[in-house]
């Protein structure tokens, strides 16, 4: 009879793996793996001096976490990237199961089966599977700094990008929401959302030029119609490293009001690969990593820019407590179509509710708005000044 008993642990939520399940008795083992983007990587088995790990490389980096095993697994831990099963016997990998999220699951699932097998045949699968992971382990390191520089900027390589920017400056890209034929949400003051957006985005444009650090661009600066896609295909071609789409909201309710900030959601997340393919917005990966490195790097440039967009939301938001009222719990996530590059980092703000009346008088008026500006302004310059940081760090 076989004994089955868990050890589950929770990792932090956001994280590419949520949880860690060992099951069996130590013949049979059974490790499932749950993610919340689908995981291609391979399972390799090492063998080193009393030491026997099945090793995979994970398209996630900077986050640590361990846990105790059970069956023929003694522990498991996660470090840059790499998660690995330290087992107490020679074991084969018998199955390697791949679920995608279920009406009861919500996540993605990878499932090992792992049975005993003799010493000697391990010995022989260690062997082949240590080079494969050796040769895997340095294209991907080399492959991530690449992709990580730029992402940072580094705007020399790959995407057709390079154009917009200037030596040294940083692209930003303001999306003035609505226009032309699409006013937008309407004041109960009078007045139009397409135009405060656009009010509100030259300001800020000429505001971050005075700076000298950023080239600016805007979707666009007049009033005219453009396509959701079309913003988003701008931003990529102009090789953008933020992109901020303003709004301002209605409710039904006249006594909401407040700013809120919105990065991409979960489920927005799984349209982006679907839109990218349908408009060609192909993140750039250096010409010959082998396929399996650069799967393992597109899900890394679009977990690195899902962080980036989460990072400049949260620098946001106090300067834009400073500057007027907030929404409560404003931080949130949705599936707006102008967040879904896989490779830019984006926001969309909405700067009030054009519905309640002292946020309409406060965005229609030039001091009202400009405090929202010098409000993203400011973020803006802390964000840069992270990640110029992090750059000269690495
Ligand atoms: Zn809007």
């Amino acid at each position: 009879m076989l004994i089955l008993f868990g050890f589950g642990w929770l990792l932090p939520a956001g994280a590419d793996v949520t949880q860690v399940r060992i099951v069996g008795d130590g013949a049979p083992t059974r490790i499932t793996i749950w993610t919340d983007v689908p995981e291609t990587a391979d399972a390799l088995l090492t063998e080193g001096p009393g030491e026997r790990k099945v090793v995979l490389l994970l398209a996630q980096n900077g986050y640590s976490a361990a846990g105790e095993g059970v069956g023929g697994v003694k522990a498991w831990s996660m470090e840059a990237g790499q998660l690995e099963f330290q087992l107490d016997r020679p074991m084969a990998i018998t199955r390697m199961l791949r679920l995608p999220p279920t009406g009861k699951e919500q996540a993605y699932r990878v499932i090992l089966d792992l049975d005993t097998i003799s010493a000697a045949r391990y010995t022989i699968a260690a062997r082949r599977d240590t080079k494969k992971l050796a040769k895997l382990e340095t294209e991907f390191a080399k492959a991530r700094s690449d992709a990580m520089q730029q992402l940072a900027g580094g705007r020399d390589t790959g995407r057709k990008a390079a154009r917009g920017s200037k030596a040294g400056k940083h692209v930003v890209v303001i999306d003035p929401g609505h226009g032309g034929k699409d006013p937008g949400a309407l004041a109960v003051t009078g007045g139009k959302e397409k135009e405060i957006t656009l009010k509100a985005a030259m300001s800020l444009k000429a505001q971050l030029e005075r700076t000298g650090r950023y080239t600016v661009k805007l979707t666009r600066e007049t009033d005219r119609y453009i396509a959701l896609e079309d913003r988003v295909t701008m931003a990529r071609e102009w090789g953008a490293e933020l992109f901020i789409s303003l709004h301002a909201d209605a409710a039904a309710s006249k006594s909401v009001s407040g700013a809120s900030v919105y990065t991409i959601s979960a489920r927005g997340e799984t349209r982006i690969d679907r839109e990218a393919d349908k408009n060609d917005w192909k993140i750039a990966i250096e010409d010959g990593s082998p396929e399996e490195v650069s799967g393992i790097l597109e899900d890394l440039v679009k977990r690195e820019t899902k962080t980036r967009s989460a990072e400049f939301a949260e620098l946001l938001l106090p300067e834009l407590e400073k500057a007027g009222p907030v929404l409560r719990g404003t931080h949130r996530n949705a599936g707006f179509y102008v967040l879904l590059a896989p490779d830019v980092p984006a926001v969309l703000l909405e700067l009030g509710f054009l519905t309640n009346a002292d946020d309409a008088k406060r965005l229609l008026s030039d001091k009202g708005r400009q405090a929202s500006v010098n409000a993203i302004a400011t973020a803006i310059e802390a964000y840069f000044d992270q990640q110029d940081l992090r750059l000269a760090s690495n």
